[in-house]
C-alpha cells in the first residue's frame, strides 16, 4: 500500500527521498507544506517541480477528511463531522475558551472498549485511525475557522491507547516547530486505564497530561460499567498512575462521571478520596450526559457539590467539568461513527 506522507516525521520523508534520488531539504519543504499551511494535495506544493509533484503522487498520498456536516452550539462549540475516503465517518469537537481554541480528537473509528455508559462503543471497532488521519481533524478544524488551535484533548471516539503507535506519532508531529507546534502540555490524552500501555507511555519521556477515566471507587463498581476493568483491576491500574505521576513529575487527571445512584454517594467519594491519597493528582467530575440508548441519570446538582466537597475535605483538589455542546450531542461519551440515526 502506498504510504500515507502525512504519518512521517521529516527523517523518515528524508529517507523516502534520498531512494527517489531527490535532495534532503526537499523533505523539509514537504512537511512544511503539509504540517504548517496544512495543504492536503501535492499540487498546491508549488515550490516542487511538476514532476516530483507527480513523482511523489504515485508512491505516495495524503489522507484526506471532509467536512460532511459541521454543528454550531449556542455555546460557540462545533461538532465536525468527517468523511474518509473509504466512506467511514467519525466526528470531532471546536471548544472556544478564553485562553484559545481547543480540538477533541477520534483517535479511533468506533471503540471495543465497551464502557456502558459511551455512546462511541455501540457499534463496536472498525478500525484505528492513522496519524495523518488523526492530525486532519485538528488542520481541517483550523482551515475552517482560520485560526490557530491552540490545545487539543485525545478525549473523542475511540481508546487512544489501543491505537498506541499511531497515537504517539500524532503526538510528536503535532508539535513539531515546523508543524502545528501545540506544545505537549497542551495536549491531553484520555484513557479508560489500559495499565501495561500506561507504564508504556511513561518510558516516551513526553510532557503531555495524562488523563484516566476512573468513574467508580473500586472493582465492584468499575465491573459493572467499565469491561476494562476485569482486565486491569484498581489496584494494577492506581499503581501504574502513582508511578508515572511520580516519575514524569506530571499531575494526573482522573475523570468521574456522577450517575445517579450508580456511583455518586458519600461513600464512594470518601472511598475515591482514600484511594487517591497522595498521588499528584486532581479530579474533574463529570455529570454524565445523556446517551439516548442508555438510562443513566445525571446526579443532581446538589450531589455533585457534596460529591465534590467531600473530596476537596480530604485533600483532593477538584474541579467540574463545564457542560460544551450538549444541544448538538457534542459533549463527553456522546460522539459517535454513525450518523444515520441522526439524520
Ligand atoms: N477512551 C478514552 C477516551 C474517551 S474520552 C477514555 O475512556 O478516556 C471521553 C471521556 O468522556 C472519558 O472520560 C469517558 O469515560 C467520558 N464519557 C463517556 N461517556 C460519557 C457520558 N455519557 N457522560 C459523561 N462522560 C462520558
Amino acid at each position: 500500500m502506498a504510504v500515507d506522507l502525512k504519518s512521517l516525521y521529516i527523517e523518515e520523508i528524508e529517507e523516502l527521498l534520498k531512494e527517489m534520488g531527490e535532495p534532503k531539504f526537499r523533505a523539509k519543504q514537504i512537511f512544511s507544506w503539509i504540517h504548517g499551511k496544512k495543504v492536503s494535495s501535492f499540487d498546491e506544493m508549488t515550490n516542487l517541480s511538476k514532476a516530483l509533484r507527480e513523482k511523489l503522487a504515485e508512491r505516495m498520498y495524503l489522507s484526506k477528511l471532509e467536512i460532511v456536516d459541521k454543528k454550531v452550539s449556542t455555546d460557540g462549540t462545533a461538532k465536525y463531522l468527517f468523511g474518509f475516503e473509504d466512506g467511514n465517518v467519525i466526528e470531532s469537537v471546536l471548544m472556544r475558551y478564553s485562553y484559545g481554541n481547543a480540538v477533541c480528537v477520534s483517535t479511533q473509528i468506533g471503540c471495543r472498549m465497551g464502557c456502558t455508559f459511551c455512546a462511541s462503543t455501540l457499534d463496536g471497532l472498525e478500525r484505528n485511525l492513522t496519524a495523518g488521519e488523526i492530525l486532519s481533524q485538528v488542520y481541517e478544524i483550523s482551515n475552517d475557522i482560520g485560526e490557530r488551535i491552540s490545545s487539543v484533548v485525545l478525549m473523542g471516539s475511540g481508546e487512544p491507547l489501543d491505537n498506541y503507535d499511531n497515537v504517539i506519532r500524532f503526538v510528536k508531529l503535532l508539535n513539531s516547530r515546523d508543524g502545528a507546534d501545540i506544545g505537549q502540555r497542551h495536549i491531553t490524552l484520555s484513557t479508560c486505564g489500559l495499565a501495561d500501555r500506561i507504564d508504556r507511555l511513561k518510558a516516551e519521556d513526553l510532557q503531555i497530561t495524562l488523563a484516566i477515566s476512573l468513574h467508580a471507587p473500586n472493582d465492584e463498581i468499575r465491573n459493572q460499567t467499565m469491561p476494562v476493568s476485569k482486565r486491569y483491576d484498581m489496584e494494577t491500574l492506581l499503581f501504574a498512575c502513582r508511578q508515572y505521576a511520580e516519575e514524569t513529575k506530571r499531575r494526573i487527571t482522573f475523570e468521574y462521571a456522577l450517575i445517579k445512584g450508580v456511583n455518586d454517594s458519600a461513600d464512594c467519594a470518601k472511598e475515591l478520596a482514600s484511594r487517591l491519597k497522595g498521588m499528584l493528582c486532581h479530579v474533574n467530575l463529570i455529570p454524565v450526559n445523556d446517551v439516548k440508548e442508555r438510562d443513566y441519570i445525571r446526579s443532581s446538582e446538589d450531589k455533585i457539590k457534596s460529591f465534590a466537597d467531600i473530596l476537596q475535605a480530604r485533600g483532593i483538589e477538584t474541579t467540574v467539568r463545564r457542560k460544551l455542546g450538549s444541544d448538538i450531542n457534542a459533549s463527553c461519551g456522546q460522539l459517535r461513527r454513525s450518523y444515520i440515526s441522526k439524520k
